[in-house]
C-alpha cells in the first residue's frame, strides 16, 4: 500500500472552498488506497483531511513533534501516530513514510515543507513525487512566482518541473499514481 504525504495548513481558512479541497482530496486518497501520511494534528485543514480519510475508512499516520502536542492538538483517533522531538525530525520522518507529497492550501509552515521535500529532490536526495493541488488559485501567485525565478535563471526547468500542477484532486492522484507504476 502506497502512502502520500499531505502538507496543509493547520488553520481552515476562511473560504468554505478550500475546506472541500481538503475533504474531496481525502476521498481521492481513499479510493487510491493510499495511506495519508500528515502532521498528526486535528486543527485546520490537517485535522479535516484526516477526519475524512478515518470516515472513509482509510489509513492516517500522523507526525507530530512533542512541543506541538499542545498547540496543534494531537488527533487522537489516527491509525498509528509518532511522536517526535523535533519539527526537522517531523519532516524527515513524514518524508521517510511516504512514497510521494501533496500540497494542499495552508500558510507558512506549509510552504516549508513543501519547499524542503523539493530542495530535496532538487539536490537527488529522493525520486518522489511532488503535487501542487491549486485549487481556486490559491497558488496562482506562488506558481507566477516559480516561474519568474525560472525565467530569471535561479531555477531549472528540470527541477521546475518536478512540481507537478493541478487544479483536481483526482488529476493530481493520477499524475502521482503514473511516477509509481514508471518506477515499478
Ligand atoms: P501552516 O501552514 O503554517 O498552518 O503549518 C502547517 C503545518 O506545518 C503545521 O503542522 C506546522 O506545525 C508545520 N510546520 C511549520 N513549520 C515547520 C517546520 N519548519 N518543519 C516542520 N513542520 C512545520
Amino acid at each position: 500500500m502506497k502512502s502520500i504525504c499531505v502538507f496543509c495548513g493547520s488553520k481552515t481558512g476562511n473560504t468554505i472552498h478550500l475546506q472541500d479541497a481538503a475533504i474531496q482530496f481525502a476521498q481521492t486518497l481513499v479510493q487510491h488506497n493510499l495511506t495519508l501520511i500528515y502532521g498528526g494534528a486535528q486543527a485546520g485543514l490537517m485535522g479535516l483531511i484526516a477526519d475524512q480519510v478515518l470516515k472513509e475508512g482509510g489509513r492516517v499516520i500522523g507526525v507530530m513533534p512533542k512541543s506541538l502536542t499542545a498547540v496543534e492538538y494531537v488527533h487522537h483517533k489516527l491509525t498509528e501516530l509518532h511522536i517526535v522531538d523535533s519539527m526537522s525530525e517531523r519532516k524527515m520522518k513524514m518524508a521517510e513514510l511516504s512514497d510521494g507529497f501533496v500540497t494542499l492550501p495552508g500558510g507558512i509552515g506549509t510552504l516549508d515543507e513543501l519547499f524542503e521535500v523539493w530542495t530535496w529532490r532538487h539536490l537527488g536526495l529522493h525520486e518522489k513525487p511532488i503535487g501542487l493541488l491549486n485549487v481556486e488559485g490559491f497558488y496562482d501567485p506562488l506558481i507566477a512566482h516559480i516561474e519568474r525565478m525560472a525565467a530569471e535563471g535561479f531555477l531549472s526547468n528540470h527541477t521546475k518541473e518536478k512540481l507537478l500542477v493541478e487544479t483536481e484532486p483526482e488529476a493530481l492522484t493520477q499524475r502521482l499514481l503514473a511516477t509509481f507504476i514508471k518506477h515499478n
